[in-house]
């Protein structure tokens, strides 16, 4: 239902339909979801590429943390690449979920929740869970996969990885085409966007795209890699699909390890890293400069993330290590 025409004559919209973009269209639409304290709406934005052929529905979505900036130009670059005539199907980019977070440069929505912790959201809640529930039932319920785009957080930087179920086999398929550093198979707990879309059988993943407030060229170029290969592999495109340069390697489980004291870390290990257990990973000082602790893996993994604040309370964020699968189901492209 078309409701309006913005200054730069985007169309406004309530709904997402199918039959909104004509086929072999490009087209660029604000989703109104709330509107402000001033009664102005608050939209996010979609660009919608419908193919001149019948076939599955792809959702990229970006920011839903609203400081996590990567995908937004991995969105962007997918967009300017696309020829409808050859498309099957349509892909839906969002480049922004989180408007309000994205406005004020933070992760969390303006009521300070982590929207990708109350997905589907709730038809008659709070600020945050009203907002999740109309972008969920207005747009998401549409799609027939689902990527995910986000980024480390604040003070930490990430290896190129993916989270999915990896014991569903179209999640897997999903994950596989990324030609990622690594794959952690995680099953979605409750409440991220992800986990929302597989409870409706929505075969979804998230892929982490480097680190937040940033564009990273490199990260970027990936991530425009992994979406081509997933249209290749959802047959919306006929091309071939990039070849994976990288070892992919498949984690069946990862934690966090954390200091138990406050004080200066530094961590001695760097993104990729295969460590066996026992391994010295970080030492902790104090303010004075004296050491305090050396911390040392319990297990062997791969670090998938790592801390790069050396200012640190108890219970901060050292590396975040990948226990590394026996099981190699990584299919090449
Ligand atoms: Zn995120």
């Amino acid at each position: 239902m078309l409701i309006g025409t913005s200054d730069s004559h985007i169309p406004t919209i309530e709904n997402y339909s199918p039959d909104l973009t004509a086929p072999d269209t490009v087209a660029k639409y604000w989703l109104r979801l709330i509107s402000d304290p001033l009664g102005q709406a608050i939209c996010i934005p979609l660009i919608v590429a419908r193919g001149a052929h019948d076939g599955p529905v792809l959702g990229v979505t970006a920011a839903v943390h609203g400081n996590e900036l990567n995908g937004i130009s991995v969105i962007q670059r997918l967009f300017s690449d696309i020829d409808t005539s050859d498309l099957h199907g349509t892909l839906i980019g969002v480049p922004v979920v989180n408007v309000p977070a994205y406005i004020r440069k933070k992760r969390r929505f303006n009521d300070g929740t982590d929207l990708n912790h109350i997905m589907p959201g709730k038809e008659n809640g709070n600020i945050s869970q009203l907002y999740a529930h109309r972008f969920f039932h207005r747009l998401v319920i549409h799609f027939d996969s689902l990527v995910d785009l986000h980024t480390a957080s604040t003070g930490r930087i990430n290896s190129y990885y993916i989270r999915a179920d990896m014991s569903q086999p179209s999640t897997r398929d999903l994950a596989n085409v990324q030609n990622a550093d690594i794959i952690v198979h995680n099953p979605p707990s409750d409440g991220t966007l992800r986990g929302a879309a597989a409870e409706i059988n929505i075969p979804a993943i998230t892929i982490e795209v480097g680190n937040p407030n940033l564009f990273q060229k490199r990260v970027i170029k990936s991530g425009v890699e992994g979406i081509h290969n997933t249209l290749c592999h959802l047959g919306m495109i006929e091309e071939e699909p990039i070849e994976n340069q990288r070892d992919t390697v498949l984690c069946e489980s990862s934690q966090w390890i954390y200091t138990h004291k406050g004080g200066l870390l530094s961590v001695k290990t760097d993104i990729l890293d295969q460590l066996s257990a026992g391994e010295s990973i970080a030492t902790l000082r104090d303010i004075f400069g004296e050491t305090i602790h050396e911390y040392c893996t319990d297990e062997a993994g791969i670090v998938i993330g790592r801390s790069v604040n050396p200012v640190t309370q108890s219970g901060g964020r050292i590396i975040h290590l990948g226990k590394i699968s026996t099981n190699h189901q990584i299919i090449r492209p």
